[in-house]
């Protein structure tokens, strides 16, 4: 299948979970995640009306924002890959979302280096749901400490949170793991009502069903768009 039938596809499921979740269409937004995938399939999907896209590697993302760029093309980037702190400056300078913020450290540098005739950078803060001792986030206990942090940055706009639940196909676990980052969700939109928090990014190509019943504001796309990666 082409990106574009992947695509119509994939916006047709969302369409069908948020009808089953009793929920608008416009409530969960779709990331089309292009990691390794050429400029070609980017532009495939842009074209089909897609306009957000998530890269894991800072310069593999410069790479095809820059070129991109040249074609007069500018859709929504999002990084969400793990990052370190001598590789901010590119995330700040070319990204319009940071979705795997998880340390002050980051946050500062993101907020030095962000240019100032760009808009704040959105950010998201990434939970380590499943206790993964492999995986990037910060435990629940420390979001909000983290978030007082943030909130106090010009150049970083507090938008939500992030996760990437332990891989399994046990419904219930993913049931469970979501449903955690729902009541977080809430209780950061409770602690700063006059922020935009408008955003919960869960849910992959093989659990997005389950994270739109759950409460996902924005499905984190690849494989499902783009075919299996090598
Ligand atoms: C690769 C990746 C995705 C997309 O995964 P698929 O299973 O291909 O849909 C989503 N989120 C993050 C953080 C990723 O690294």
């Amino acid at each position: 299948m082409s990106v574009a039938e992947n695509l119509n596809r994939i916006n047709l499921l969302i369409e069908e979970n948020c009808r089953l979740a009793d929920r608008e269409k416009s409530a969960v937004k779709l990331l089309a995640v292009s990691k390794t995938k050429p400029i070609e399939a980017i532009l495939a999907a842009y074209q089909q009306g897609q306009t957000a896209f998530g890269e894991n590697y800072v310069q593999e993302g410069v790479e095809k924002i820059l070129a991109l760029q040249q074609l007069g093309i500018r859709p929504q980037w999002h990084f969400i890959g793990p990052l370190q702190s001598n590789k901010t400056r590119a995330v700040a300078e070319h990204f319009d979302w940071m979705q795997t913020l998880d340390r002050v450290k980051i946050a500062s540098r993101l907020n030095e280096q962000r240019p100032p005739h760009k808009a704040p950078l959105n950010v998201l803060i990434q939970i380590n749901i499943s206790d993964e001792s492999s995986k990037s986030g910060i435990p629940p206990s420390q979001m909000l400490s983290l978030a007082q942090h943030i909130v106090t940055m010009p150049n970083l706009c507090l938008r939500g949170l992030m996760a990437i639940p332990a891989a399994t196909r046990d419904q219930h676990m993913q049931i469970a793991a979501f449903d955690a980052m729902a009541k977080l969700f809430q209780r950061l939109q409770q602690a700063y009502p006059t922020q935009n928090i408008d955003t919960l990014s869960m849910g992959m190509s093989d659990d997005m069903a389950t994270a739109i019943r759950c409460g996902s504001t924005m499905v984190r796309i690849g494989s499902a768009i783009f075919g299996q990666r090598s």
